[in-house]
């Protein structure tokens, strides 16, 4: 694939090759169970509490506060479902319309047996505001579960205060961190955060392992039965390789955090300077300034139904960027349910274009998709006269930067 320019790094991230180096040996000599107690399962027992420790150094949590689980998603789920079933009586949890998959369906399963659920509203941007949570609280709540940044829009949610309101009146706090662990601070020991979720995919990391930081004193029940790992709350033998990495990983992304994110911005920066002049229908989609370092969402007015089109040329042009996220990838010609609730109209919901820049790319790559975006998106219906569309009463490009 040499030559491509891969610009998806919300919906997954190439392994660091610092990291392939770490995880190789626990696929080949260093194959010992975690649970054994002979030597080779020490082995694998010491990898893996050196990942819990460097996942935890991430949060600033203990590394006994971090369980690991299959994904991001079953790290939600466990935050959900754990903290509904350990409580009794009539629960209630509250949530955002804009959330992942993985938190939007499980709380139709909550909801399934029994449990209540409210969805706060979101603004234009795809801000959560706190005045709307402490409206929503009921004695009956259990949990809130508000991400911190979005994978589609790259808002930043105001985490801190959403965890402070809910910590006051009681209830638990989750934030799904899956996009933003690893690219901005999130600090437990200054957030009354009690459970957060990540996923070493989205941090340089491999696939199918995903952490969750459980709040000493947090009761939880499991959602996994079995042979009693992860102190009962994640059974199953640990994939010792993937756990490794992802503590490689977190580290990684700890350590080079400030400076990445001052790159990214600045790389993200250009790409919206340069479009400002060469492609003027172009408006950035969620917040221009609370978002994720390198996270860019467009709409080009009146192309938003051409937003599939565009993407598929773009990729034939050697560039991976995507229309909406990539487990909506499915249902890519439906209006993103994120975007409508965001207030946006069906046809303008369709037409979200994501640039998500990463570790390895670099200025030059963004030079050459300066020069291919502009010629696709004049190709893409070349007799529309830009001056007297309608659609360009919306918002145009804004500087993105701080
Ligand atoms: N939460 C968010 C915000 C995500 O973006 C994703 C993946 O795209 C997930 C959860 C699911 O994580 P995983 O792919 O590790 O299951």
């Amino acid at each position: 694939m040499s030559g491509r320019i891969y610009f998806d790094h919300s919906a997954t991230t190439p392994l660091d090759p610092r990291v392939l180096e770490d995880m190789l040996p626990f696929l080949a000599d260093s194959f010992g169970n975690a649970s054994s107690q002979h030597a080779e399962g020490r082995k694998a027992r010491e990898a893996v509490e050196t990942a819990r420790a460097q996942v935890a150094t991430l949060l600033n949590a203990d590394a006994n506060e971090i369980i690991f689980t299959g994904s991001g998603t079953e790290a939600d789920n466990l935050a959900l479902i754990g903290a509904v079933r350990a409580g009794v009586g009539p629960a209630h949890v509250i949530t955002s319309p804009i959330e992942h998959a993985a938190i939007l369906k499980t709380c139709e399963h909550l909801e399934e047996s029994g449990v209540k659920i409210t969805h706060l509203p979101v603004d234009s941007e795809g801000l959560v505001d706190s005045l709307d949570l402490e409206a929503a609280l009921r004695p009956e709540t259990r949990i809130v579960s508000v991400m911190a940044a979005s994978n589609l829009v790259g808002t930043i949610q105001p985490i801190a205060e959403l965890a402070e309101i809910t910590t006051e009146h009681g209830a638990l706090f989750h934030t799904d961190a899956v996009q933003a662990g690893g690219k901005i601070p999130i600090d437990v020991k200054r957030t009354p955060l009690d459970l957060v979720s990540l996923s070493a995919h989205k941090l340089h990391g491999p696939k199918g392992i995903g952490a969750l930081f459980v709040r000493r004193g947090v009761e939880l029940a499991p959602i996994v039965f079995g042979g009693g790992q992860e102190r009962s709350l994640r059974s199953a033998t640990e994939n010792v390789a993937a756990i490794a990495g992802f503590g490689v990983a977190a580290e990684i992304a700890r350590k080079e955090m400030e400076a990445e994110a001052t790159r990214l911005r600045n790389l993200r920066e250009k790409i919206v300077g340069v479009l400002a002049d060469t492609v003027p229908q172009a408006y950035v989609i969620g917040h221009p300034q609370k978002r994720l370092p390198g996270h860019l969402s467009l709409g080009f007015a009146g192309q938003e139904a051409l937003a599939g089109r565009l993407v598929q040329l773009l990729d034939r042009a050697g560039v991976a960027v995507s229309a909406g996220s990539a487990c909506n990838a499915h249902h890519a010609d439906k209006p993103s349910h994120v975007l409508l609730t965001m207030g946006y109209d069906s046809e303008r919901a369709r037409g979200l274009v994501r640039i998500t820049l990463g570790r390895f790319n670099t200025e030059a790559e963004v030079d050459r998709f300066l020069e291919i975006l502009p010629r696709l998106v004049a190709d893409l219906n070349p007799d529309m006269d830009w001056t007297t569309s309608p659609q360009l009463a919306g918002p145009v490009l804004v500087s993105t930067s701080a």
